[in-house]
């Protein structure tokens, strides 16, 4: 098998997962990353996979999103299930699918999300009765309405960005390095490390960091975490209101996840009130218990999107780029990394050049 020296630029979701990947595969791997070390930092900075919730909804995106998104989504839960069993220390995963829950009046909103899922061959939201929610989601509160969304996912972000960090195997990791440019087999770094240097691929994975090459922009979401013990919570909830969209996830260590906001800036500054207020009266209104929960921290960090809010791969021979992850970047990257690396491999094979073996 050729051995390739390969230039990574960017530690978030896409970084690690190539790097594990293309690691556990035998190649040489260099990443660069201006964070100053791999651990998240949860002030707004740096990559946006740590402040992200972990949902893998391929069904509920579809509010947002095509029938495309969906079935990169449904490929990539499968794939996350293979990854996940193969980390020595994997995060927590789970497939209870998850619930849309609407209180009374907002049927209509309701009905609005229901009818873009029914227009999708295959994507099913089952009702439920209240006794049938009670029976599944005793800590919940019936709001009037629910469904469930049967296959739907979850990972525990913090955890995955670790465990595939710790376990690709012999990655240099350069942090404090931020890459400049990337031309074919080449990329710049500024600060720690300055000056070009050559591989025989480069991946530009920069995140919203990938500007001016592409027309990126970053979208504000804020979460809170809560520690809740004993909360009882098994699977992700949404709460379908006509002003914003609520979700509540259950982590590991007595924690739920309220998130997110979605507005369309680049403020990086703390939480406003107004976002908590919403975020955890909708929580709470779903689920009552949370009252005497702890808030651990409140967080915010900007997606990467592109103008039409669609992932984006560009691939040459020497230089693979991924971007545009959006609000999906979980649900879709290994799916993405997986499309990426096979279409590169071609490329290779094409240009008669020295061609990656890549396993899973
Ligand atoms: C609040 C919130 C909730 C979310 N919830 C979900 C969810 O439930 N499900 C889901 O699927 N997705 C979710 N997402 C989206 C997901 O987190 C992103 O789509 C995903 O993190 C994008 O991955 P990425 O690797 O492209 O970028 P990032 O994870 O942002 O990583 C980019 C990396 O590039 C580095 N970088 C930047 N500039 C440079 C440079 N010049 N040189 C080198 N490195 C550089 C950064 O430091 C960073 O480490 C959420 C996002 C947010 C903010």
């Amino acid at each position: 098998m050729p051995l390739l020296d390969l230039g990574i630029a960017g530690a978030g979701l896409l970084g690690r997962l190539l790097a594990w990947r293309l690691a556990r595969a035998g190649h040489r791997v260099s990443v660069f990353d201006p964070a100053p070390g791999p651990q998240p930092r949860f002030d707004g900075q740096g990559a946006a996979a740590f402040s992200a919730a972990g949902m893998l909804s391929p069904l509920a995106e579809l509010d947002n999103a095509g029938p495309d998104i969906a079935t990169l989504g449904w490929r990539s839960i499968s794939l996350w299930r293979d990854i996940v069993a193969a980390l020595p220390d994997p995060p927590a995963f789970g497939q209870l699918g998850s619930l849309l829950l609407a209180h009374r009046n907002d049927f209509a909103t309701a009905q609005r999300v229901l009818a873009r899922l029914a227009a999708v061959p295959g994507a099913t939201a089952s009702p439920l009765s209240a006794q049938q929610l009670a029976d599944m989601e005793p800590a919940l509160q019936p709001p009037g309405h629910a469904w469930l969304l049967p296959g739907e996912a979850q990972i525990e972000p913090v955890k995955a960005m670790f465990s595939l960090y710790h376990h690709a195997p012999g990655v240099q990791w350069h942090w404090g390095c931020r890459v400049g440019t990337l031309h074919d087999g080449a990329l710049q770094i500024d600060g720690a490390e300055s000056g070009w240097r050559r591989f025989d691929t480069v991946f530009d994975v920069r995140g919203l960091g990938g500007r001016p090459t592409l027309p990126l922009r970053g979208v504000r979401g804020e979460t809170v975490w809560l520690h809740a013990p004993g909360h009882g919570l098994l699977r992700p909830v949404r709460l379908l209101h006509p002003r914003h969209r609520v979700y509540l996830v259950p982590r590991p260590g007595d924690i739920v996840l309220l998130g997110a906001t979605e507005i369309e800036s680049e403020d990086r500054s703390p939480m406003s009130l107004r976002s908590a207020v919403e975020l955890m009266a909708a929580a709470h209104s779903v689920m009552p218990a949370l009252a005497e929960s702890r808030i651990l921290r409140l967080d915010r960090n900007l997606r990467p999107a592109l103008p039409d809010n669609r992932p984006h791969i560009d691939v040459t021979p020497q230089r693979v780029a991924v971007n545009g992850l959006f609000r999906h970047g979980w649900l879709l990257a290994p799916a993405l990394v997986e499309d990426a690396l096979a279409a590169w491999a071609r490329l290779r094979a094409d240009a008669a050049l020295p061609g990656p073996e890549i396993e899973r």
